[in-house]
Formats: C-alpha cells, sequence, structure tokens
C-alpha cells in the first residue's frame, strides 16, 4: 500500500536557542521552529500525524506560538482537499503542546498513542508542555486508543516506540510510492539531528539506538521543526484565501522584536 503525504505549517514557536537541537551552536543563535502537522492518505484514509498546537491554550500556560495554529490546519487540509470530519485517524508522536492541542478539531477521528505516552502526561510530574492532554484526552473518550510498543495500523502506516524525547514518544513509518518514510516526531527535530543528539532528547542511549536502526531500515527522515522542510517536497502551500499570514511572514514585515 502506498501513501501520499502532505506538510502543514501551523505555526512558530519564536525564538529558542539553537544550542537546544544542535550543542555546538552559538549560545546567542536563536532558531523560530515551525510546528508541522503531517498528513498521508491512501485514497480511502485520510490520517493526521500531530495535530499542532493551540496558539491559546499552549499560550495560556506560557509557551507562546506565533500563527493561527487551528485556522492554518483548517486551510491546509482545506488545500489537500480534506475536511475536519473526513480526517479517520491522528497519530501522536508524543503529546507535548506543540503536537496535539487541535485533536477535539475532528469528529471522527481514533487517535493512537503510546500508553507509556498518555501515563506519563497525565501523570504529576508532567509539565507544563503537556498542557492540556488530560482535558482532550477526556474529550476524545472512547476515540483514544493507546498503543504497547511498535505497531502496524494500516497496511503501509506503522509505528515504532523509540522513547528519546519523551518517555513513550514513538515515530510513524509511511510507504510512499518512492521510498519508505520516517516522520521523526522530536526524535529528529532539524534534519542535522539525524547525526547530531540535542538536549531535547534526554534520553541519549534510546536516541542512538533510534538512528542506528533508521539507518539500517533506509528511512527517509522527515524532521518535525526544521524550517528547511518549507522547501522541500510534500509542503502544503496555502492559496490567496489563508486565513493569517504564515508564520515567518511576520518576520518579515518587521513585526518582531
Ligand atoms: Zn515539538
Amino acid at each position: 500500500m502506498s501513501w501520499r503525504l502532505g506538510i502543514v505549517e501551523v505555526g512558530v514557536i519564536p525564538r529558542l536557542p539553537l544550542n537546544l537541537y544542535l550543542p555546538d551552536a552559538s549560545p546567542n543563535a536563536l532558531i523560530d521552529p515551525p510546528c508541522y502537522c503531517y498528513l498521508a492518505t491512501d485514497g480511502e484514509r485520510n490520517i493526521i500525524v500531530d495535530s499542532g498546537p493551540d496558539r491559546a491554550r499552549s499560550g495560556a500556560a506560557g509557551l507562546e506560538i506565533r500563527g493561527d495554529t487551528s485556522d492554518l490546519l483548517t486551510a491546509g487540509l482545506k488545500a489537500w482537499g480534506v475536511g475536519p470530519a473526513d480526517v479517520d485517524c491522528i497519530v501522536h508522536t508524543h503529546l507535548h503542546h506543540d503536537h496535539m492541542q487541535n485533536d477535539l478539531m475532528f469528529p471522527n477521528a481514533v487517535v493512537h498513542v503510546q500508553q507509556a505516552e498518555l501515563a506519563w502526561a497525565t501523570g504529576p510530574d508532567c509539565g507544563r508542555f503537556y498542557v492540556g492532554v488530560s482535558e482532550i484526552a477526556a474529550g476524545l473518550a472512547d476515540r483514544l486508543h493507546t498503543l504497547a510498543g511498535d505497531a502496524q495500523l494500516f497496511p503501509g502506516l506503522g509505528v515504532v516506540l523509540n522513547g528519546g524525547h519523551t518517555p513513550g514518544h514513538q515515530s510513524v513509518i509511511v510507504d510512499t510510492s518512492e521510498n519508505a518514510v520516517c516522520l521523526c516526531g522530536d526524535m529528529v527535530s532539524l534534519f542535522s539531528n539525524v547525526e547530531v543528539v540535542g538536549s531535547t532528547c534526554p534520553n541519549v542511549d534510546e536516541t542512538v539506538a533510534f538512528l542506528d536502526r533508521a539507518r539500517a531500515a533506509g528511512w527517509e527522515m522527515v524532521p518535525s521543526h526544521d524550517p528547511e522542510l518549507r522547501g522541500r517536497r510534500w509542503y502544503v502551500r496555502l492559496g490567496d484565501d489563508k486565513p493569517a499570514a504564515i508564520p515567518g511572514e511576520e518576520r518579515e514585515g518587521g513585526h518582531l522584536p
């Protein structure tokens, strides 16, 4: 089974130190990492990998996001030819705020996450990056399905449990007409993280084991937050009816500090 991929940009996290991702970067270097949602369709099923942040919900927890996130996600899906009710499934790499806050936009979607991730994300020590998880999980009710390890969800689309970034992080392996693609999630935030483990992956052993596995498998590695994806194939461009400035254009207009 072969899947077609799309990448929708829904917001930007402003001004993070680049050395979070690349330890050798200058301490003064900053990056505005985009937040992406990945679309996959086999002609019958429409899957989203990660639903992105919600600006208001993240902002209330002190986590700044730029961009009209839910409008951009809706517009990206529309450009792809899909409405919210047409989304059959959401797969979460993990449950940090910038990857999961728009699940409730999709009334028919079954949501898959690793049990270890959900347990951590709803536990007492998870921290503010998991803002909103318990509420959203309650809203999903029996549409929320947990996994325990690697799983084939559909022909040609499966997940590998890898930890590394969070206790139950998983990456998604998708067969396309060209090759097998790994939607890495935050195991590989920037393309460079295929070679370099950043401090965003505190479990180094799990991260290195995953990168070795990926190399052996020959997967094409697609990162989670690399601005370079804007110039790559699969990036979904919005038409003139886009609901908001694409994050990043604000900067060219000089509105950012
Ligand atoms: Zn992230």
